[in-house]
């Protein structure tokens, strides 16, 4: 085995995008995964939110998702939607595409990018000193990397090896989540009781005019709420018929389970998302009740604020404190989530106190204001990093405008397809001087008349120049001069000559 710059434990969603980010800067990855292949047994995540596709729009492969999924107003709380149809954003919905999919897709992209992936291993343990990580495997080898990423998932070994504490609250809500034959027909859609809420559908559906449409024939998934949470060994076919029963009075005749699984709400944190030279992303490093369905698109969002930051430590051009910056801008934004999904567990109790309440914020999020606010924060186009105060861009995705260039007409977002910085000049020629970085950031003199206008907060005034990290996000914002942008490209991009 080579020795990689850096080692990513698991191949999940987080660990694909993290790997594709570290190739796309030029960084030797590898990723140690257990599973023998892409293979998902479960369906797990039904999709993407709205800035989860932006990202992927951001290094040009959203096509090749949008291209296999359906397009649906996704965004909702706590069961009410939230249309975002009205928002800035070329992709002003969300994506109906299960997991396994999503992975398959992410991991051709990967192969493309030529990361080798050691399947069939697991990473068992690891030591750090003051150079590296030797990461133990397994199968008995080991690798030597300047970093580990754990991307291993809620039970994620990284996490527990690095001693990181993960605080948080324990499951008071359980379900049981199968694909399964049926030989009855069962009733179709939610169906919520005191117990809670459970379902049945087909795996396969289409979207038609908002409506979801079940294919006639195929397996079907099922999720029914437990009577008691807590249990902690793997559910059986039996337990599932029992649970079926006991809300429906029937279990169909269920047969040839192609997979059960069980989720909870337990609701945890990584404490640190970083020990020296280990990391952690992903559900590794925060776990929550899917409701909302944030999971995946948070860790893929992860992935994409470390990936460039963690090339820049390696390749030298950065100090290692920019490592830092990630736990300070992802802790809060995942926090949040488990926050929200909290409140979403919270509202969906069957007492009729909690009903009553339930129905008042149903009512509140149907205005207009906290529906433009709810529905930013559920589909990932809020995200606000805190850098310095000032314009309102700052810290916020760029939006992926229609600009004029020397060369014709392109969008922003073309502009990050490698990954690289970009200082975006729309004022006269030559008003933004970056000449000291011209090594890692990219200077492009455009046009732009059009509005600015962001997600929830509308309308912003049109800067002159804005200089757009690799993940999207604004870094500086200029108003009239370049004042403050040899600070912000120091900060993001290193100092000019490597000092390091
Ligand atoms: C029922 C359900 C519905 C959901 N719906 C949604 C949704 O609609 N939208 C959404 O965004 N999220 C949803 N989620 C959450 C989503 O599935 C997870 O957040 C997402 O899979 C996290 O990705 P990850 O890569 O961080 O971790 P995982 O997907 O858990 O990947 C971890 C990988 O690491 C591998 N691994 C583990 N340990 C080791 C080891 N020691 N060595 C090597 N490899 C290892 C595993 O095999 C796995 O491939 C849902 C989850 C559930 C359970």
């Amino acid at each position: 085995m080579s020795e990689p710059a850096v080692v990513i434990a698991g191949g999940g969603p987080t660990g694909l995008m993290l790997a594709g980010e570290l190739a796309l800067a030029g960084v030797d990855v590898a990723i140690v995964e257990r599973r023998a292949s892409q293979d998902l047994a479960g369906s797990r995540a039904g999709g993407l939110h709205s800035r989860t596709i932006e990202v992927l729009d951001q290094r040009g492969i959203a096509d090749r998702f949008l291209a296999e999924g359906q397009i649906a107003q996704v965004a909702a709380f706590s069961g009410t939607p939230l249309d975002i149809s009205d928002f800035p954003s070329r992709h002003p919905y969300g994506l109906g595409l299960w997991q396994n999919h999503i992975e398959r897709i992410l991991a051709d992209w990967v192969d493309e990018l030529a990361v080798p992936i050691y399947r069939e291993r697991e990473v068992t343990g690891f030591a750090q000193d003051d150079t590296g990580v030797t990461v133990s495997l397994s199968d008995g080898e080991s690798l030597r990397a300047a970093y580990l990423v754990g991307c291993d998932g809620g039970r994620s070994l990284v996490r527990k090896a690095a001693g990181i504490a993960f605080p948080g609250w324990d499951p008071t809500v359980s379900n049981l989540i199968a694909e399964v034959e049926l030989t009855e027909e069962p009733e179709w859609g939610t169906r919520t009781d005191d117990r809670g809420i459970h379902g049945l559908g087909r795996v396969e559906y289409e979207v038609r005019d908002g409506e979801v449409i079940y294919k006639d024939s195929g397996p079907v998934r099922v999720m029914v709420t437990e009577a008691e949470p807590g249990a902690d060994r793997e559910p059986t076919l039996q337990d599932l018929s029992e649970a079926l029963i006991s809300v429906y009075g029937t279990d169909y005749g269920i047969h040839s389970p192609i997979w059960i699984s069980r989720f909870t709400d337990m609701t945890r944190q990584a404490a640190s998302y970083r020990e020296g030279r280990v990391l952690l992303a992903g559900d590794a490093a925060h776990v929550h009740y899917p409701v909302g369905g944030q999971g995946l698109n948070l860790g893929v969002q992860d992935a994409v604020n470390l990936g460039w930051k963690l090339a820049q430590v390696v390749r030298q051009t950065s100090p290692d404190s920019l490592l830092d910056t990630y736990q300070t801008e992802r802790h809060p934004v995942a926090a949040r989530v488990l926050r929200n999904t909290m409140a979403q567990v919270a509202l969906r109790r069957s007492d009729a106190r909690t009903k009553a309440l339930s129905e008042v914020v149903s009512e509140l999020l149907s205005m207009e204001e906290p529906r433009r606010r709810f529905a930013a924060m559920m589909s990932g186009l809020d995200t606000q990093y805190d850098l310095d105060k000032g314009h309102p861009l700052l810290g916020r995705r760029m939006p992926d405008l229609d600009l004029v260039t020397a060369d014709g007409p392109l969008r922003v977002y073309s502009l990050l397809h490698d990954a690289r910085p970009v200082a975006l000049n729309l004022a006269a020629l030559g008003s933004l001087d970056i000449a000291p970085w011209a090594d890692r950031v990219r200077l492009v003199d455009a046009d732009y008349t059009g509005p600015w206008e962001l997600p929830a907060l509308g309308s912003v005034t049109a800067p002159t120049g804005v200089l757009i990290r690799p993940d999207g996000y604004v870094a500086w914002v200029g108003e009239g001069s370049d004042q403050g942008l040899p600070d912000a490209l120091t900060t993001w991009f290193g100092p000019p000559e490597t000092t390091l």
